[in-house]
């Protein structure tokens, strides 16, 4: 049995994705279904399966010749292969691995999401051709991973890269995990929109952070002022990230990074602030190359890896 083909998946959590890819990064196929992914772990997981059955099918690929990377939400067991407490989708303890394998006949491995993001824009996006690589996800949360010496690291309990944890402020905002001053408290969606409530401009949280940057586009100077807070609390993360990690390259992507320089640009400033010297030349912040196909790609390139290690 050799494996010639790969695929990637990401499940967010209004859609799924599944990509082919040849061992060379060479993108074959890629499909997207929305659907709600909340709470129905068994029909997603069956639909899923049908869905990359059948672009197995279409390109003629066994799919014991197929390796399968599922990036998904944790908190996870990754090398049981288990969801255990995904509060944004409503799975807790679903195994994923096993039954894909079963469906499928393909071996199967569990990623992060934000850990695959970032392994795919080492792979064939913003950070090819770095050692050591740290992937930021701005958007419901704050995502984080990281690749040194171009290998993923998970650290000791899988814990390694949740850089959305950072206490940037003792007594600040209250973070969903409970503790006061997470970075994800500050910068991502909701923690954007209460910066914008802070001073005054007041928008719906459904429609996420898109109004925001449209005002800000067109000169609104509070809409300014939130983009330019939103950068000084994440140059503090990304400075504790370069002084502890001292990556060649961050690179940033998720739905609040589309903002493009109305957050790079004071981002940048600020870094330049806050970072040691000696560590500046090598600390350069990038949007993501690969939009949101991020994942699929990273997914992907850790299960060829990880099967390679068995
Ligand atoms: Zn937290």
């Amino acid at each position: 049995m050799s494996i010639d083909h790969l695929v990637g998946v990401d499940l967010g959590g209004s859609h799924y994705t599944a990509a082919l890819f040849r061992p060379d990064g060479t993108l074959l196929d890629c499909r997207s279904v929305a659907e709600t992914i909340r709470g129905d772990a068994e029909g997603v997981l069956a639909r899923l399966s049908a869905l990359i059955l059948q672009i197995l099918a279409w390109h003629n690929v066994s799919p014991q010749n197929a390796v399968i990377g599922l990036g998904m939400p944790g908190p996870q067991d990754r090398r049981r292969g288990v969801i255990t407490k995904a509060h944004n989708i409503g799975w807790y303890d679903v195994p994923v691995t096993a039954p894909l394998e079963e469906r499928i006949g393909s071996r199967c491995f569990l990623e992060n999401d934000a850990v695959a993001a970032t392994c795919g824009e080492w792979w064939q996006g913003a950070g090819q051709g770095t050692r050591h690589l740290v992937g930021l996800t701005l958007g419901t949360g704050l995502g984080g991973g990281m690749l040194v010496h171009g290998r993923a690291y998970y650290g000791a309990e899988d814990i390694a890269g949740h850089f959305g944890h950072l206490v940037i402020d003792l007594n600040g905002r209250l973070c969903p995990c409970g503790v006061q001053g997470c970075l994800e408290a500050y910068v991502s969606t909701g923690g954007m929109l209460k910066t914008a409530a802070e001073i005054g401009l007041h928008l719906p949280e459904e429609s996420g952070v898109k109004p925001l940057s449209e005002l800000a586009a067109v000169g609104d100077p509070q809409a300014g002022e939130v983009f330019r807070r939103t950068a000084d609390y994440l140059a503090a993360g990304i400075a504790s990230i370069a002084h502890s990690v001292n990556p060649d390259k961050v690179v940033v992507g998720g739905s609040i990074a589309l903002a493009g320089e109305l957050l790079f640009g004071p981002l940048r400033e600020r870094l330049a602030e806050r970072v040691f010297p000696a560590a500046r030349g090598s600390l350069v912040v990038e949007p993501f190359a690969l939009g949101d196909r991020s994942a699929v790609y990273g997914a992907a390139i850790q299960a060829w890896h990880r099967s390679r290690e068995e």
